[in-house]
């Protein structure tokens, strides 16, 4: 049965490249019947940062990417669950140990005994030459002696693969087909380091053999080191499994999206207020796309139609645009009890509201959310949205002024006032019966009706439905402004 994984490095941020790959994993595991695993790579001790791992479960929480084995949250603490584990690879070191010596004992692997120096020095010689650096072999020629006289005098040394020479590694990728690699433009991999940990190039394949994982689904940028890891699987006498290398994510450019353009961190989108589901939908189809002209997914329907053979060979723009059109058809779509819990902190950090006024304010909320969703592309636009329902004073736009100047206006407002005031509650059937009182009492309709009470209570000739605008504002204000604009 399928079982697939993520395996990322606690490096910092979940760029959305990443949220992607772990996407149409999880999308494959789940059409499938299959497992879908979170394995944290982390034998790169100097690029660890602190928090890395807890800051990625809880982003694929929020998405809606959960994996069956791997790492959960517990009261903040990091729970292992699965059979297969351990789940991070500096957990794992004594079985990339046991595992390195059956290579060198097949002459698979190799100590290298060179130091930095001489490394780099035969790279800058070979660049001299045009030629692409790669390690030039000098320590596979050490006899056992020497090897091992140099190991009792505890000189420095990592192991590297042994490739053979004059070979073609060939492999069918999923998305990019039949695949060719010649042995001679490969390095002899370090597979373990001097202090003792595997490289990622080691531990991957250990591991993925040994968590049973059947398809590899990783970003492009590891097809050049997929002839490598399958001339691993085949030292040790492994099945090799299936691979399929995604396109980047691209910026309008073409080129590869980077922090440098704008927002790339799944956490940067959260902190903006995009829905979970919106930018999933949205990153699913970065890549992929279905055979129909379908646009708005639930992760259901993901699941149901993802596809491999329609993933795309060449990157797929990221459009913030769109993204943000899928957004609002989401926010659109949401109850607005969930809208009004995610817009209190933008509104409480904007000091339109005070903190932690419970219920009554939900149900404030709610109806502004009411108003508002229409017009918001992320959450973190409702303070600007909602200014109008926070200022003293209202400015009139000159459409407004226009039809202010209307013969009728000081009558049809005047009978406005009196009503809002009189009014026990501003609700919605107080708005609608306001308007109806106001036509037989001052003999105006439409928009010689509507208009100008929109003008008075908004500045604004268009704009959301005025009998909820209404009840968002609330008498006092309501009264503020319509004396506000007799005057
Ligand atoms: N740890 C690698 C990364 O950070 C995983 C690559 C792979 O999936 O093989 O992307």
């Amino acid at each position: 049965s399928v079982r697939v994984r993520f395996a990322p490095s606690p490096t910092g941020f979940v760029h959305i490249g990443s949220l992607r790959t772990a996407l149409y994993n999880y999308l494959f595991a789940k059409g499938k019947g299959g497992k879908y695993i979170l394995r944290i790579e982390d034998t790169d001790r100097a690029r660890y940062v602190e928090g890395a791992i807890e800051g990625m479960v809880e982003s694929m929480n929020w998405a809606g990417v959960n994996h069956d084995e791997g790492f959960q949250l517990e009261n903040g603490q990091l729970m292992e669950e699965g059979e297969f584990g351990p789940y991070m690879q500096s957990r794992r070191l004594e079985i990339y140990q046991k595992h390195i010596k059956q290579l060198l004992h097949q002459g698979d692997a190799y100590p290298c005994f060179c130091s930095m120096e001489r490394i780099d020095r035969i790279r800058e010689e070979q660049k001299a030459r045009g030629e692409t650096p790669k390690y030039d072999g000098h320590c596979k020629g050490l006899s056992q002696e020497e090897v091992n006289e140099k190991i009792e005098n505890n000189e420095e040394h990592v192991i590297r693969l042994k490739l053979p020479e004059k070979e073609e590694i060939v492999f069918e990728d999923m998305v990019r087909g039949k695949m060719s690699f010649h042995t001679d433009d490969i390095d002899d991999q370090v597979l373990i380091k001097s202090d003792g940990f595997p490289t990622y190039h080691f531990a991957v394949v250990v591991d993925d053999y040994l968590m049973g994982i059947t398809h590899i689904i990783r970003g492009e940028e590891w097809v050049t080191s997929t002839p490598k890891h399958i001339h691993l699987y085949k030292s040790f006498g492994w099945d090799v499994p299936k691979y399929v290398h995604l396109p980047n994510i691209l910026n309008k450019d073409k080129k590869k999206l980077s922090k440098r353009q704008g927002d790339v961190a799944v956490e940067d989108f959260k902190k903006k207020g995009y829905l979970p589901e919106a930018l999933v939908n949205y990153i699913a189809l970065i890549g992929w796309s279905p055979e129909d002209n379908q646009e708005i997914f639930t992760m259901e329907e993901l699941q149901e139609k993802f596809d491999l053979k329609r993933v795309s060979k060449s990157g797929g723009v990221f459009d913030v645009e769109k993204l943000n059109w899928m957004n609002n058809h989401y926010i659109k779509e949401a109850d607005n009890h969930r809208l009004a819990k995610l817009a209190i902190p933008y509104l409480e950090e904007a000091g339109y509201l005070k903190s932690g006024q419970g219920e009554a304010e939900i149900h404030w909320v709610k109806d502004l959310m009411e108003v508002l969703k229409e017009y918001l592309d992320y959450m973190a636009q409702v303070p600007e949205k909602a200014e109008m329902f926070f200022k003293e004073e209202i400015e009139i736009t000159p459409e407004g002024r226009e039809i202010l100047g209307d013969d009728h206006i000081e009558q049809l407002l005047e009978a406005f006032y009196e009503k809002v005031k009189m009014a026990e509650v501003i609700d919605e059937a107080f708005g609608k019966q306001v308007f109806k009182d106001l036509k037989k009492e001052v003999g105006a309709k439409g928009p010689k009706l509507f208009k100008p009470a929109r003008v008075a209570v908004t500045g604004e000739t268009q704009g959301p439905d005025l009998t909820l605008v209404m009840k968002v504002l609330g008498r006092e204000k309501l009264l503020k402004r319509i004396e506000f604009v007799q005057t």
